[in-house]
């Protein structure tokens, strides 16, 4: 990006894009790199009242570089501004610099700020110690965690991407989409209790909170100004202390990446939120591009060959009624469906088993994955209607929509005729075993302990919401799963790479 800008990046006195403060290069190791504490000489700069640049004030600097009168003055300009010419992008009237230029959430969190805190965690970190701090992680621990990664890849949908490696010993076949569901969904829950002091592990998921807040499918302008702002210096100053610790010697613990952090809200404010622009979509398309062609001498016979593969598979899926597409609305009744499935809102037992048969003969109608995860007994989210007055029967009933989670063991097609009816389509049930779970977590997700469940309903299949991943999350005793569903902005990207399953 920084090239793209005519910028001269990390390298440069004035290394950030969007703001100007001065970088400092590290006294020993002898890189270029500028680092940008957040405290030097007695001189702390105030993250929340940063120096931005301006669009008017970046073409003046831009346009002083091409204007000078030397070389040299050119340089000395450019060094001063880290700017080294006026970017050909300029020339678009709709562009402006540097607001439509934000930071991309995938690389600055997942594949940097991540990335250099596993490496603290491991004691991989440019070769330095822990310091006054603790952070460091034993290797049996790292080995544990590293095997617990493995395994949560069994109970983790295959819609949610590839499994995670091993991060103990596998970490090279991480890839970005790796780190970001790591992040947002192993680590909180494979990190808990592994420190030597809990300030780690929460400032971890403070990080993950800002994340998650990023992917929001929604924001509002008052949050991302005042909370979403405060949490971010905080983090940042949070950062600081336990492994820049204000020494010298630890100068490059302070790479831009962490400074880049405060510019996020004004990255959404300018841009709207984060998901809007990240790379995690463009990266599963390349991703994507890239496995269909290994041929450098002819790719787009390579490319060809590719799409007709996926085409003879796709109607593969649909001869033998296996095709996963999406829903077709109308084909069940909806409304019709939720109030035979309140009546039948028992054991499956009593359902008439002369109406009813197993939903896989009619797959090709579509219900998407979660007609895949027959079988596998996969945990789904529900969202039903509860009655909230349930419990007092001179109050009337008032719906209300609740979460609740358990084991999709079928879907089941259940023909009946009324009379007086016109409805005469099956309706679409799912038998559900439910999980019980407690009010309290210890961790920032739902968990239940494997075995108890609640008494199998039978539910209208519109109250499935979607898939989750259980992530095992105990160490002794009885064996524990955290329920992880999917951010808004991750789930809505699955359908970005064409479907290669
Ligand atoms: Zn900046």
């Amino acid at each position: 990006m920084a090239k793209l800008m005519c910028m001269k990046g990390p390298n440069g006195l004035c290394p950030c894009r969007t703001c100007k403060i001065i970088g400092i290069r590290a006294r020993e190791g002898g890189n270029n790199t500028h680092y940008v504490p957040y405290f030097w000489d007695s001189e702390p700069y105030n993250p929340f009242n940063l120096l931005l640049r301006t669009h008017d004030e970046f073409i003046a600097d831009a346009l002083a570089v091409e204007s000078a009168p030397s070389k040299a003055e050119a340089e000395r300009r450019a060094k001063e501004t880290g700017i080294n010419g006026l970017p050909i992008l300029a020339s678009l009237s709709s562009l402006k610099f540097p607001h439509s230029f934000g930071h991309d959430l995938m690389h600055l969190i997942s594949e940097n700020v991540i990335k250099n805190l596993l490496s603290f965690w491991i004691g991989e970190y440019k070769g330095l110690d822990a310091g006054v701090e603790e952070y460091e992680l034993a290797p049996e621990v790292v080995e544990e965690i590293g095997k617990e990664c493995a395994v949560a890849g069994d109970t983790t949908p295959a819609a949610f991407g590839a499994r995670i490696p091993n991060i103990a010993t596998k970490r090279h076949y991480f890839t970005a989409k790796s780190y970001t569901l790591w992040t947002t969904m192993l680590a909180p829950v494979l990190l808990r209790g592994r420190f030597s002091h809990p300030k780690y592990y929460r400032h971890f998921l403070k990080l993950v909170n800002i994340f998650n807040d990023c992917l929001s499918m929604s924001l509002e302008r008052d949050y991302v100004d005042r909370d979403l702002c405060r949490q971010i210096a905080v983090w940042v100053q949070e950062y600081k202390m336990y492994y820049y610790q204000y020494e010298d010697a630890r100068l490059s613990t302070c790479p831009l990446t962490i400074h880049a952090l405060l510019h996020i809200p004004d990255d959404i404010l300018n841009g709207g939120p984060m998901w809007c622009y990240w790379n995690y979509v463009t990266e599963c398309y390349v991703g994507f591009l890239v496995r269909s062609s290994k041929s450098r001498r002819n790719p787009y016979a390579s490319f060809a060959r590719r799409l007709h593969e996926l085409t003879q598979n796709t109607a593969i899926k649909i001869l033998t009624f296996v095709f996963c597409g999406h829903e077709q609305p109308g084909l069940y009744p909806t409304l019709f469906g939720k109030l035979l499935a309140n009546i039948y809102r028992t054991r499956i037992t009593s359902l008439p088993t002369s109406q009813w048969q197993q939903f896989p003969r009619r797959l090709s109608t579509g219900v998407g994955s979660l007609s895949s995860a027959v079988g596998t007994r996969c945990a789904v989210l529900r969202s039903p209607d509860v009655d909230i007055n349930a419990h007092h029967s001179r109050q009337p009933r008032k719906d209300e929509r609740q979460a609740a989670y358990g084991q999709l063991l079928e879907l089941l097609e259940f023909i009946v005729v009324l009379p007086e009816s016109d409805i005469n389509k099956p309706l679409l049930l799912a038998s559900i075993r439910p999980v019980k779970v407690p009010k309290r977590s210890p961790y920032p997700f739902p968990v239940y302990q494997d075995g108890k469940f609640n008494p199998i309903e039978v539910v209208d299949a519109d109250d499935l919401s979607c898939l989750v991943a259980r992530i095992p999350a105990n160490r002794a005793g009885p064996r524990v799963y955290a329920l992880y569903e999917r951010p808004g902005a991750m789930g809505a990207s699955v359908g970005a790479a064409p479907n290669t399953e």
